[in-house]
C-alpha cells in the first residue's frame, strides 16, 4: 500500500523535507503531497531587500519540484484533524495522509498591541512587504519612519530603508538595550552603522500603541510616524493549536528530537511552527538556520522509520547569526552551539558579501535536499512509523 505523506508549507523547512523525502523514498512506496498557500517559494530572509524596492528571483515552486516526484497543491490549510488524519484546505477539499509534516511557518506577532493589524506596516510576509515597498515610495522626503523591534529583523529593516531611502527620517523603536545580546565589538559595530545611516534608536521604548500617524512607548512618549513596521517578533499560525496536538503556550507543536510530535507519533514539525531543542537541550530560536536543518532531521527520521534504518542524528545548533546592515555592511555574530554570543563579531562590506552568500546558499539547500547521491530506499512496513527501530 502506498504511504501518503502529506507536506503544509512550503517554506525553507517544507520545501527541503518535501525534496528530502522524496529523494530518499522510492516512488512505488509513497506519494508525496506539498500544500503552500502561494505557487511561489518564497525567500523570506529577503523581505526587508522586497520592501525597499529590490528585484527578487521568482522561484516558482513547480520548477524548484521539478522531476522530484512530490505533487504540489497551492491551496490554503484552514484545519488540521490529527485525530482522523485529514487536513482541510480553502477550496473546501479534503487531504488525507499516513504521516503529516507541519511546517506552515510563522506571521508577523502583535503581542496584543493596539493598532498593529490596522496601522503598521511589516516585513514578515511578501504581501506585507510588497505593500511596505508602496507606502515607503510615496514619502515625502523627510517622512518618518518608525521600525518597532531591535530584534534581527528589526535592524535588518531599519538598515536597508535607511540605506535605501536617505531622504527618510528614520527611527528604531526598542525594548531595552540596542543589541544586548551581542559581543561587545558587535554592539560597537551595530552602533557605529545606525549613526552612520542616520538610524535614530530609541532604546527602552517598548511601543504599546499604534495609531495612523505615530506609536506610542510605554512611557506615554508619542513618536511620529508616517509609516510604522512592525517588526517585533512572529507568532506561529493557531491552526496546530486549533487541533488536539500538544503545544506551547505560544502554539508552536512540541516535537522531540526526531522532530516527531510528542502527542501524535504520525505528526512530524518542523521550522517556526515546531518547539525544538538543539543538541545540547536549548530551545531552538525561530530562524531558517533551524528549519533547515530542523526538516533534515524530521526527513530522515521518518525514511528511517518507514525503511527500517537508523534513526538520524543531524547536528542542530548555531554557529553565527548573520545580520545584514544594508547592502554594503553586515555583522557576522559568531555564536555558542546554543546561540549565546562570543566575542568574534566581524563587520563590514565583505560580512555583507558573506551574508549574501548565505542567504543564496539557504536557497541552494532548499533546492538541492540531497546534496549528494544517494540510492532511495524501499519501505519496509508502515508500522515502523510507529516503533522506533533501533
Ligand atoms: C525580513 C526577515 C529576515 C530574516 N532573516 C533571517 C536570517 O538572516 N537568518 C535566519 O536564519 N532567519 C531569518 N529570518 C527568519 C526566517 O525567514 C524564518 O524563520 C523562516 O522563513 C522559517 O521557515 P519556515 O519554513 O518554518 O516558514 P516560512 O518560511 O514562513 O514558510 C511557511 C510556508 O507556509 C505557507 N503557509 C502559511 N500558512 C499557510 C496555510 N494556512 N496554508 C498553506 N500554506 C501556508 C507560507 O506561504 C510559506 O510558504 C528572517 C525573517 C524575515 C521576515
Amino acid at each position: 500500500m502506498v504511504h501518503r505523506i502529506v507536506i503544509l508549507g512550503a517554506g525553507y523547512a517544507g520545501t527541503t523535507a518535501a525534496g528530502r523525502l522524496a529523494r530518499r523514498l522510492h516512488g512505488d512506496d509513497v506519494e508525496i503531497t506539498l500544500v503552500n498557500a502561494e505557487p511561489d517559494f518564497v525567500e523570506r530572509v529577503r523581505m526587508h531587500q522586497l520592501a525597499t524596492g529590490q528585484h527578487l528571483r521568482d522561484r516558482p515552486l513547480r520548477d524548484l519540484l521539478a522531476g522530484s516526484g512530490v505533487t504540489l497543491r497551492v491551496a490554503r490549510v484552514t484545519s488540521v484533524d490529527v485525530d482522523h488524519k485529514v487536513v482541510t484546505l480553502d477550496d473546501a477539499s479534503d487531504l488525507g495522509y499516513d504521516t503529516l509534516v507541519y511546517a506552515l511557518g510563522s506571521a508577523r506577532d502583535d503581542h496584543g498591541v493596539p493598532g498593529v493589524f490596522e496601522h503598521a506596516q511589516e516585513v514578515a510576509s511578501r504581501p506585507g512587504a510588497l505593500r511596505l515597498r508602496t507606502r515607503l515610495r510615496a514619502l515625502a522626503p523627510g517622512g518618518r519612519v518608525v521600525v518597532v523591534g531591535g530584534g534581527l529583523t528589526g535592524i535588518e529593516a531599519a538598515s536597508e530603508i535607511a540605506e535605501s531611502f536617505e531622504h527618510l527620517d528614520v527611527a528604531i523603536a526598542v525594548h531595552g538595550t540596542f543589541g544586548d545580546w551581542l559581543s561587545p565589538s558587535g554592539r560597537r559595530h551595530l552602533r557605529g552603522t545606525f549613526d552612520r545611516l542616520g538610524v535614530t534608536v530609541h532604546e527602552h521604548s517598548a511601543v504599546t500603541r499604534v495609531d495612523a500617524g505615530s506609536v506610542t512607548t510605554g512611557d506615554g512618549i508619542i513618536l511620529p510616524a508616517d509609516v510604522t513596521v512592525w517588526a517585533a517578533g512572529f507568532a506561529v499560525h493557531p491552526i496546530a493549536a486549533a487541533s488536539t496536538l500538544e503545544v506551547t503556550d505560544r502554539g508552536q507543536i512540541v516535537v522531540d528530537e526526531t522532530m516527531r510530535s510528542v502527542s501524535h507519533p504520525d505528526v512530524y514539525a518542523v521550522g517556526d511552527a515546531a518547539f525544538a531543542h538543539t543538541t545540547v537541550g536549548t530551545p531552538m530560536r525561530m530562524s531558517c538556520a533551524s528549519g533547515v536543518p530542523m526538516s533534515w532531521q524530521a526527513a530522515d527520521s521518518i525514511v528511517a522509520r518507514l525503511t527500517g534504518g537508523r534513526l538520524p542524528r543531524t547536528p542542530l545548533t548555531y554557529v553565527h547569526q548573520c545580520i545584514s546592515l544594508g547592502r554594503r555592511d553586515a555583522l557576522i555574530q559568531f555564536v555558542t552551539p546554543d546561540d549565546r554570543a562570543r566575542s568574534f563579531a566581524p563587520g563590514g562590506r565583505l560580512m555583507a558579501r558573506y551574508k549574501e552568500l548565505v542567504c543564496v546558499g539557504a536557497a541552494w539547500v532548499v533546492a538541492h535536499p540531497v546534496p549528494y547521491p544517494v540510492r532511495r530506499r524501499r519501505a519496509t512496513s508502515a508500522a515502523a512509523l510507529v516503533a522506533d527501530p533501533v
